[in-house]
Parts: C-alpha cells; sequence; structure tokens
C-alpha cells in the first residue's frame, strides 16, 4: 500500500494567523481522513465511474463525526462555529490532499446543496437541510446546462418554470451535476419567465430522471450526470428564497464552493510537493540525489512560496465570508483562480520531477502506484469548474475596469 509522505507544510508554514477553532478543526479531520480516506483513495481516484463506487460508508462515517455539520448556523443543525467557513474550506483542503475525487463530491453535498439550502425557509431547512448534515439524504447542485455553464443568465436556461396550482412545474436539463445519480434531491436553477429561480427538487419525483455518470479524464471518484426534468411538480414550499433570487442564492452558495475549490487546489499542490519532496531526496542521477540540482531546488522553492500564497487567499476568502461579507468577490475569485492554477503548475512539475514514474498508474514490475499522475489528471478540473478561470478573471476585471 501507498504511503502517506512527509507534510512539507508542517515543516515551512506558521499558523499564528489561523483562527485556533479552525487548526483544532484541521487536526481532527486530519486524522480522521488519514485513517478512513486514504486506504480507500487509490480505489477512488482509478476506478471507472459507476454508481457502485460512490463512497456512501465514508460519507457516513463523516456525518457521524459531525463534519458536515461545519458551515451551518447551530439554530440550522450545524456545529454553530465562529469562523465556518474558513473551516469548511480547510477540511476541502485536507479532503483533496488525499483524494480530489472524494473533496469534489463532499464539496457539492455540503457546500454547494447544503449552503443553497441555508438560504431557504424553516420548512426547506427541516426537510432537506437536515437530513443532508445527518447523511440521511445526499445532496446535489444543478445550475450548469448543456448548452451553458459560464453563462447562467435566465435568459440563456433551457431548464424553465412555470406556475401550477400549489406549485411550479418544471422540464429541461441540466449536464455535469455532481452526484445527481446517487442524490435524494438537487438545488436547481430555472427560469421562470426570465426570473431566475431556485428549487430544491426529489430526485424521485415523476418526470425526473438521470443519465449514466460521466467518463471523465480525473475525478473519477466524482460522479457527474445529466438530469433530465420532463414536466416535474414541484411544490411552492420548495422554492429557496423568492422569485428571482435563484441567481443571487447560487452565488452565496458558490462563495464557499469556490473558496472550497482553492484550498482544494491547495491541497493537490501540497501533495504533489510533498510527493515530489520524498522522491528527489531518494532518487539518484549522476551520483547526486534530484534534490541536489539547483534547476529543482529553485522551482520547489518558487511553488512553496506560490502553495502558501494560495492557501492564504482561501483563507482570507473564508475569513471574509465569516466576517459577513457575502460576496468577497476578490477574495473568492482569487483563491479559486489561483489555489487550481498552482494545482495543475505543482502536478505538471511533479510528472517532470518523477520521470518515467510519473505516467505510471502501476508498474508492471512491482505493482507499486505513483499518485502523481493522478493529481495530474484531477487538478484540471479546478481551472474550469465553479467559474472557469477566465470567468473568474473576468469578475476580477470587472473590479478593476468597472462593467
Ligand atoms: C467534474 C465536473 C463536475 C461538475 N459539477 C457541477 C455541479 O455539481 N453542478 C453544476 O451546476 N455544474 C457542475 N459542473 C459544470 C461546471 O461548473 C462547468 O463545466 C463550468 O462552469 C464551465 O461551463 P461549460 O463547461 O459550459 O463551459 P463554457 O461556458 O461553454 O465555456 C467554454 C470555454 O469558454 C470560456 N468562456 C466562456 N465565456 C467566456 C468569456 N466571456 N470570456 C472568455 N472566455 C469565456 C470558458 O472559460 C471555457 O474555457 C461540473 C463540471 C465538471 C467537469
Amino acid at each position: 500500500m501507498r504511503q502517506l509522505p512527509q507534510r512539507m507544510s508542517e515543516k515551512l508554514y506558521k499558523n499564528d494567523y489561523v483562527p485556533e477553532e479552525t487548526l483544532k478543526l484541521r487536526k481532527k479531520f486530519r486524522s480522521f481522513a488519514e485513517k478512513e480516506l486514504f486506504p480507500i483513495a487509490y480505489e477512488l481516484g482509478q476506478r471507472r465511474e459507476s454508481n457502485e463506487n460512490f463512497p456512501m460508508e465514508l460519507f457516513k462515517s463523516m456525518a457521524k463525526k459531525g463534519f458536515f455539520k461545519v458551515p451551518h448556523k447551530k439554530k440550522d443543525g450545524g456545529m454553530g462555529l465562529k469562523y465556518p467557513a474558513c473551516a469548511a474550506a480547510t477540511l476541502a483542503e485536507e479532503m483533496a490532499y488525499i483524494s480530489a475525487s472524494f473533496s469534489g463530491s463532499v464539496n457539492a453535498h455540503f457546500l454547494l446543496a447544503g449552503m443553497s439550502l441555508a438560504q431557504g425557509s424553516n420548512y426547506i431547512k427541516r426537510n432537506y437541510l437536515k437530513p443532508l448534515i445527518e447523511c440521511e439524504a445526499i445532496g446535489a447542485f444543478a445550475m450548469t446546462e448543456p448548452q451553458s455553464g459560464s453563462d447562467v443568465r435566465s435568459s440563456s436556461l433551457i431548464t424553465k418554470a412555470t406556475k401550477a396550482r400549489g406549485g411550479y412545474i418544471v422540464s429541461g436539463q441540466k449536464r455535469y451535476i455532481t452526484n445527481a445519480g446517487i442524490a435524494d434531491y438537487t438545488t436547481t436553477l430555472v427560469d421562470l419567465n426570465g426570473k431566475s429561480c431556485m428549487f430544491v427538487i426529489d430526485m424521485k419525483s415523476k418526470g425526473v430522471r438521470t443519465s449514466e455518470p460521466d467518463k471523465k479524464l480525473g475525478n473519477r471518484g466524482e460522479l457527474t450526470y445529466d438530469i433530465y426534468f420532463d414536466k416535474v411538480r414541484v411544490p411552492k414550499e420548495n422554492l429557496i428564497g423568492e422569485v428571482g433570487d435563484g441567481l443571487k442564492v447560487c452565488l452565496r452558495a458558490l462563495m464557499y464552493g469556490r473558496t472550497g475549490i482553492g484550498a482544494g487546489g491547495v491541497g493537490m499542490a501540497q501533495s504533489a510537493f510533498d510527493e515530489s519532496v520524498s522522491f528527489m531526496n531518494e532518487r539518484k542521477a549522476f551520483g547526486k540525489t534530484i534534490s541536489q540540482f539547483q534547476h529543482w531546488q529553485f522551482l520547489m522553492a518558487e511553488r512553496a512560496i506560490e502553495i502558501e500564497n494560495a492557501r492564504n487567499l482561501y483563507i482570507k476568502s473564508g475569513l471574509q465570508i465569516d466576517s459577513g461579507n457575502q460576496f468577497p468577490i476578490l477574495e473568492s475569485s482569487g483563491a479559486k483562480f489561483y489555489g487550481s492554477k498552482i494545482s495543475v503548475d505543482m502536478a505538471r512539475d511533479a510528472v517532470q520531477i518523477f520521470g518515467g514514474y510519473g505516467l505510471m498508474v502501476e508498474l508492471g514490475h512491482d505493482k507499486s502506484t505513483y499518485k502523481v499522475e493522478e493529481i495530474y489528471r484531477d487538478s484540471k478540473v479546478g481551472e474550469i469548474y465553479e467559474g472557469s478561470n477566465e470567468i473568474h478573471k473576468m469578475v476580477i476585471a470587472r473590479e478593476i475596469f468597472g462593467r
């Protein structure tokens, strides 16, 4: 079985600026992830996508330890932390350090679905948020459609609602929706006569079905699907917020999600970095270890700075949300952009550092496995989902130059 490399972050970085509460939770979660996630991480990252591969036991175990309570208020069944967004993002880093696939599935459940349900009525919180926190139900978050992911203005959506007696009728299609095939319900962005609405829709409702899971380059343990809605009846109680609030509800949840993607990028980058340090100290060429070549020393010095910078950005984004800023644009877009970029950069370097081993899923000679190829495949999606990095640059450019 694989061994975890030495955690270089413990050696290199100070944590004084991170809230004590977050550090405590990180310690607790790290020990859980090393004990329960690490043993199944290789399988999660390698197996082809199928519903049977969803790590339900691990989800249940996370719920039992109360980890899905992290981002939520006490009155909503959450932990009631002082810095919930900061803590939730830190969990995303710790998960992605071991398995980006797992981090992707969990983030869709507890951050995207969870934080959109948290904006709903008491009825929604009681019937949908609480079971999700307890993991009596699995949640999904459906915004993207086949024709449109970056552009989710109401006028571009093909998922439409019409008013009906006691609620609404929804028809349309969503694409790449994480957890959808095994989810009990999904929060869903729809257009109602030019106004955006966010509904929570039961996946067992008549007229809802999903595709087979998508087969992907990376994040194979994060299962994504199309969802088809054919004249689905949605009770009026399942509207989150008001008619016209849909995009706002999505964006508020995405502030947590994007901060989490940035943090996940840091986790992957740190993992590729640590794997590289360990390999460089062992592997020799021309009578020296790879770690003795200045070319790689300088590159690793730069990456060490960049990874910590990305970590600082996601912590800052989390702390901004926790201080009451619902839309910390520069921090959340910056954390998402920079964390995902550094994970791709570091993964590419790590594959290069490993030479031929960098490409090995499993070496025929002795069945040994190498994590860096998985990080290389898994990191890419961070630059694409929850707003592509071009969209985040556009959002930041608006802050600089105005619309
Ligand atoms: C593994 C995975 C999991 C996902 N999970 C979910 C989920 O749970 N829920 C959900 O709703 N969605 C999910 N998505 C969808 C994801 O959020 C979208 O793929 C993403 O938002 C990009 O949308 P798109 O793929 O339609 O690309 P498009 O919007 O078609 O963009 C294509 C390219 O054009 C660029 N582009 C677009 N507009 C501009 C512009 N104005 N200026 C410059 N460049 C531009 C983009 O940056 C991108 O490079 C997931 C996707 C993946 C791959």
